[in-house]
């Protein structure tokens, strides 16, 4: 997958959302996408490592959950009755506590499309699962090469689908 790929899913998320805002005006908005650092190739542990997780998201969307198969991995979005803030909350609790949460991204917007922050509930910003830079910048400069990422997902990943 090149960039050019990843910047293309990134519009059509975005269309997405916007489209979800339209039909769902009053409702919290959550994006669900593994957080991968990079481009990395969707495959069918990508797959099993979102399904792992998303019974348990659709659960808190009281709702309507949207589940999409793309190119680039898989993705999903929630929508969601509670407050934002609450939401979020709960989605930083999946992404903590999970053993397979920090490979997710569950990002959260209210009804105005502003995204909620971990900031905003007093938490500092996401770290890298492959080192301990703040996320956002490893995805930006692709620090980390295939062989790396894949390692690490690895690792996250080592005993559990083992054990189900
Ligand atoms: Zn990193």
């Amino acid at each position: 997958m090149t960039l050019h790929e990843v910047l293309k899913n990134k519009e059509w998320r975005m269309d997405r959302m916007s489209d979800l805002a339209e039909q769902f005006p009053q409702q919290t908005l959550v994006s669900v996408k593994l957080n991968i650092p990079g481009p990395m190739k969707n495959n069918l542990r990508f797959q099993e490592i979102f399904l792992s997780i998303w019974p348990d998201l659709t659960k808190k969307s009281e709702f309507q959950s949207l589940f999409i198969e793309r190119e680039t991995g898989p993705e999903g979005f929630l929508i969601c009755l509670d407050q934002p803030q609450r939401v979020k909350q709960d989605m930083i609790q999946i992404e903590e506590n999970r053993p397979l949460g920090r490979l997710f991204d569950l990002d959260v917007y209210d009804e105005s499309g502003n995204q909620i922050s971990r900031s905003d509930l007093g938490k500092s910003a996401r770290k890298c699962f492959v080192c301990a830079t703040p996320a956002k910048e490893c995805a930006r400069s692709q620090r980390h090469s295939k062989a790396e990422i894949s390692a690490a997902i690895n690792k996250i990943c080592e005993g559990y689908f083992e054990n189900k």
